[in-house]
């Protein structure tokens, strides 16, 4: 059974619900950066307050500031873990690499739900989060895919990488995932 995961995928496309399925049913850490920073924003931090209104435009938190949410969060785990919003461009990327190589916990495996635009956009809508309205959405989808997207050729490239298609249901999603863990 793997025990160091990766989520990657555009907004929307089930990323969230699926590492917390996943990760209830095997007790791992679910490290999600967008809940993280949304609950120092809900607590009113200084943090929160740094990264309110970029994430309410839906561009991305300062490299730097999610890294240090990171490290803080996998620096002692003890069990497996399932990362979903992180690395969002090739900087994380090697940023990770650092902080897994000195914790001596390589990724093992790479989910890309892969879902198609139109059912992302109606998902998005639906789901009316403060960071859902449609011109946010737009900004979203574009720097997913303008920095996030190249992850996928380069998770790849490492063999790590494996195929969901999440057009589907989330049952249906949720048991080809866990058909593909083992
Ligand atoms: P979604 O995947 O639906 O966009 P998330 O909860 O993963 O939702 O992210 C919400 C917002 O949090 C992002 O639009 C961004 O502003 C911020 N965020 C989350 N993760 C990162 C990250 N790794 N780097 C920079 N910003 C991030």
């Amino acid at each position: 059974m793997k025990k160091h995961l990766l989520f990657l995928g555009p907004p929307g496309a089930g990323k969230g619900t699926q590492a917390a399925l996943l990760s209830e049913a095997n007790s791992y850490l679910h490290l999600s950066t967008g809940e993280l920073l949304r609950k120092e924003i809900e607590l009113h931090t200084d943090l929160g307050r740094t990264v309110k209104d970029i994430m309410n435009k839906g561009e991305l938190v300062n490299d730097e500031l999610v890294l240090e949410i990171v490290k803080k969060n996998l620096d002692k785990v003890n069990k497996g873990w399932i990362l979903d919003g992180y690395p969002r461009n090739l900087s994380q990327v090697n940023s990770l690499n650092d902080v897994l190589l000195k914790i001596n916990q390589p990724l093992e495996i790479v989910f890309y739900l892969d879902i198609s635009d139109e059912v992302l956009v109606k998902r998005l809508i639906m789901r009316g989060r403060k960071d859902d309205n449609e011109e946010t959405i737009k900004t979203r989808l574009k720097i997913y895919k303008d920095t996030t997207e190249p992850l996928i050729e380069y998770y790849s490239n490492l063999s790590l990488l494996v195929n969901i298609n999440a057009d589907r249901d989330l049952k249906t999603i949720s048991a080809d995932i866990k058909s593909k863990m083992a």
